[in-house]
């Protein structure tokens, strides 16, 4: 007698099932991992134009495997309730732990009347605030009818943490964090912070080459018309399907996790796949390894001087001296590229040298910029106070004098006078 096929999608721990029920989000977050480039600033659009399965094609699918995953199988997208039978296929599938991710800006009563009715709750889920797309306050408010609602066992929320990443926020973003934060702890939703995962291995999540590689990953990624991928870069390019999901009889095996197999891909691979412990790789010397090195400083490369300042502003804003430095090295670079020299720059990094402690650095870039037209009394003085504390305020008199008249820079001189007399006086 024939050995009996095995199943060709595994279900041990490890592997997770994923199906992706539709490529479309309603928000369209510059940060989010479905996007072929990670551009701050560059909104996501859909991966790619499906024929959605339906709600019934989906649950007479899945609920016809003879088998089960061990781990909850994870309805997503895009954002998944966008899909027009979200409620029917979640409550009707038969056997299975369910998880989702949502931006929560689903009807949760509605969805949550139909699981009931049908005596099904889903185990876990995973909600990210996403602060340019909803206001804290509706955010917050779905969040609590959600935990509230028995819809789900367990719910996770969270936000993504961007503290290094300023290159993707703005004020809105800032404010809109902190009023969550806040509003979250007043009225007792607990809460976590992600890690963000755009960049590895001193790499941006950029898809600009490929390597071969040995992979090996426990993915099981259905996309939104059922095919059958293990990583999600294969999925959104519709690469290398094992097999449909309405057709799993002649779907091919998936690799076991620790299998290794041979990728040319390598490069434009998601940095989840790769970073969640469900993936790794093997390189040519046999090292097994998940890119997990981060860099921040990448994504300066696609962005605008003037971006780039408000990047070295935020840096700046919260301390990391260091970081605003090299945001501000990077704009001059791009402006001088473009054959314009900012005096504006200079004067941001003359400061934020001092900050680092390179005091003789700081001063060449203040009368830089002076010398470059910026003559505002702030950074006059700046220029005055770290000439004084180096002994060289003839040198940067010289500089200043050639811009500023005579009596402006001792007006500025006598403020600085009285500023450096007032902690005695006290
Ligand atoms: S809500 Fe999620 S899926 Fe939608 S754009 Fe934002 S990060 Fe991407
Ligand atoms: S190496 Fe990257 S692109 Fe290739 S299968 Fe693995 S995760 Fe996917």
């Amino acid at each position: 007698m024939p050995a009996p096929a095995r199943f060709p999608l595994p279900t041990a721990e490890i592997h997770v099932w994923v199906a992706y029920l539709t490529a479309r989000c309603n928000f369209a977050c510059d940060y989010c991992i479905q996007k072929p480039q990670m551009v701050p600033g560059q909104r996501r659009k859909p991966w790619g134009r499906y024929q959605e399965l339906t709600g019934r094609q989906w649950v007479d699918a899945l609920n016809a495997f003879p088998v089960r995953p061990e781990h909850p199988l994870i309805l997503t997208g895009g954002e998944p309730s966008l899909h027009k039978d979200f409620a029917f296929l979640a409550s009707r599938l038969e056997g299975y732990q369910l998880d989702m991710t949502s931006n929560l800006t689903f009807d949760i009563d509605a969805v949550a009347r139909e699981m009931k009715a049908h005596g099904k709750q889903f185990a876990t889920s995973f909600h990210t605030y996403h602060p340019k797309f909803l206001t804290p306050e509706k955010w917050l408010d779905q969040a609590e009818r959600l935990r509230d609602s028995g819809l789900v066992a367990a719910p996770v929320f969270s936000m993504v943490n961007l503290e290094r990443f300023p290159h993707f926020r703005d004020d809105e973003h800032d404010q809109n964090v902190a009023r969550l934060a806040q509003l979250a702890d007043r009225r007792g939703l607990v809460y976590q912070w992600n890690e963000f995962r755009g960049t590895h291995m001193g790499e941006a999540f950029n898809r600009d080459h490929k390597y071969r590689i040995d992979c090996t990953s426990a993915w099981v990624n259905i996309d939104p018309e059922g095919n059958v991928h293990n990583c999600q870069y294969h999925l959104t390019e519709r690469k290398h399907a094992f097999g449909n999901v309405t057709d799993i009889g002649n779907c091919r095996p998936l690799p076991a996790m620790g299998e290794f197999f041979a990728c040319t891909d390598f490069g434009y691979c998601d940095p989840c796949h790769e970073n969640s412990g469900h993936g790794a790789f093997r390189d040519q010397q046999g090292n097994i390894f998940r890119r997990t090195a981060n860099d921040a400083r990448v994504y300066l490369q696609w962005m605008q001087p003037a971006a780039i300042k408000a990047v070295a502003r935020r840096y700046f804003a919260q301390g990391d001296h260091r970081e605003a430095e090299h945001a501000l090295l990077a704009a001059i670079g791009k402006e001088r590229d473009a054959g314009t020299d900012n005096g504006e720059t200079w004067a941001d990094l003359g400061v934020t040298l001092y900050e680092t402690g390179k005091r003789k650095q700081s001063l060449a870039a203040l009368l830089h910029a002076i010398d470059a037209g910026v003559t505002r009394t702030e950074t006059v003085g700046s220029a005055l106070v770290v000439a004084r504390e180096l002994g060289l305020v003839e040198h940067a008199r010289q500089t200043i004098l050639r811009h500023v008249p005579a009596q402006n820079l001792e007006r500025i001189e006598r403020a600085l006078d009285v500023v450096r007399a007032e902690p005695a006086r006290s």
